[in-house]
């Protein structure tokens, strides 16, 4: 009897599941809403605002980096902002964030011959001494490489010369190389720039000690000075470098996620959160990374409120404050909301180019149904909606079970050319993608705004 009653139920459940699926077709889609996905189109791509303000936050804010003054400013302008276009509730959530600062760097070669080598010191990592650290290098390829040769690697300067094989393989050598290293006993330790791009350009990034390692100063080279300490240490030439850093992990400083919504019409604590982070690092502008977040989540919902579209959930626009050392901001939120019902979590931080799909995470029956609203994008592009989604800054909510999305855009291998370094300017954001992207974002909210209650149940 009892697998009897299991058996009916599941035969309901995917009845369910396939009613739902045949209720909302790709015809029911096109039907309801390729009118106003056009209006959304045809508004945002004539729309001056989204690039004007991106350009503004940028060039008079400048680098963000948590704990800075112009973070705190740029907050208080996107408050002013907000509450300009007219969102509800809008307002700054406090948050208590790391606060390290960057003074002066700088790395001369001594021998084989005399030359600047460039840094830019990782961030969260240690000053030298005032008087510096002089060592010889020893260059290797992997942390495997490293364990090998461990013998060789007391009083050194160990260099991570990794084969740049994408981000994801690039930055454990940011991220725990300093570790690894004063391990084995380097005094410090430098990484080739994690970037496919070889141009002299540096980036930087977060980095962690481990409280029962000795901290050592820990800092990124340029992909060709890599290849220069390398091949001058295969001519039996070991290069010897002097590191001056100076640079201070301050006491936690105040900041604030920035909030505004627009009350849903018919179910207004049934709650979307949307947005990017404020923050940056403290090279280039942070434009990509993530200003750009910031502006197109702002703005898609703000255009609701420009071509007259009520949402029947609360939307809510949510910059997160430090996302790139410490993401204290989407760990604040969390504690602060996590008891309201949330039926989904959106973040854009992935740069700007143009969009071509929404990735989104939660349960199966809404990614097929969303899968039918493709064709509502096709004056942007041949758009693919997909499983997956997320960010760093939703992902403390995304645990707690809300489902997530993420638009994808074609960048062509470019985002990480930019990303955490001074060429993060908005001159490298072209507005046409800009507000390609607001419109995609704008149309996959207000769909998912408007899904019937019982898929949320
Ligand atoms: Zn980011």
């Amino acid at each position: 009897m009892k697998n009897l009653l299991f058996f009916i139920c599941i035969i309901l459940s995917i009845n369910t599941i396939y009613t739902f699926a045949m209720d909302f077709d790709e015809s029911y889609f096109n039907k309801k809403y390729s009118q106003i996905a056009e209006k959304i189109i045809n508004y945002s791509k004539q729309n001056e605002q989204p690039y004007s303000r991106l350009q503004y936050m940028c060039d008079v804010f400048g680098p963000r980096l948590s704990g800075s003054e112009n973070l705190e400013k740029t907050i208080e302008w996107l408050i002013d902002e907000m509450k300009k276009d007219g969102f509800e509730n809008v307002r700054g959530e406090e948050v208590f964030v790391p606060h390290w600062v960057r003074r002066n760097e700088k790395c001369n070669m001594i021998y084989p011959r005399k030359t600047d080598i460039p840094i830019v010191t990782l961030g969260g990592s240690i000053a030298t001494p005032k008087n510096g650290i002089k060592a010889q290098v020893i260059s290797v390829k992997s942390f495997e490489e490293l364990e090998k040769r461990k013998d060789e690697v007391k009083g050194k300067i160990v260099l991570y010369n990794y084969d740049y094989q994408g981000y994801g393989k690039g930055v454990k050598y940011r991220f725990y190389g300093a570790v690894i290293a004063a391990k084995y006993g380097a005094v410090a330790s430098l990484i080739r720039s994690v970037s496919p791009k070889i141009s002299q350009n540096l980036h930087t990034g977060m980095m962690i000690y481990e409280d029962t390692i000795p901290k050592i100063p820990h800092a990124a080279i340029s992909p060709e000075d890599a290849m220069l300490l390398e091949r001058l240490i295969s001519y039996g030439k070991t290069p010897e470098l002097e590191l001056f850093i100076d640079v201070e992990t301050l006491p936690d400083a105040l900041s604030h996620n920035v909030i505004g919504e627009i009350i849903g019409s018919e179910y207004p604590n049934e709650i979307i959160a949307i947005g990017g982070h404020t923050d940056s690092w403290d090279l280039g502008t942070g434009s990509h990374d993530n200003a750009s977040g910031c502006i197109v989540t702002w703005e898609a919902i703000n255009l609701f409120k420009k071509i007259g579209l009520k949402p029947k959930r609360t939307i809510r626009v949510v910059q997160w404050t430090n996302e790139e050392n410490g993401v204290r901001g989407g760990n604040a939120y969390k504690d602060t909301h996590q008891n309201e019902k949330h039926i989904l979590m959106f973040e854009h931080d992935s740069g700007i180019f143009p969009p071509t799909g929404i990735r989104f995470s939660g349960n199966d029956t809404i990614l097929s149904i969303l899968k039918n609203t493709s064709k509502l994008y096709e004056k942007i592009a041949d758009f693919n909606i997909s499983k997956g989604g997320g960010g760093v800054d939703i992902t403390p909510m995304v645990k707690t079970g809300v489902p997530a999305m993420s638009l994808e855009t074609n960048d062509d291998g470019k985002y990480f050319y930019y990303h955490h370094s001074s060429t993060d300017t908005v001159d490298k954001i072209k507005k046409e993608d800009l507000n390609d992207c607001i419109a995609a974002i704008a149309i996959a909210i207000y769909i998912y705004s408007d899904l019937p209650s019982d898929l949320f149940n």
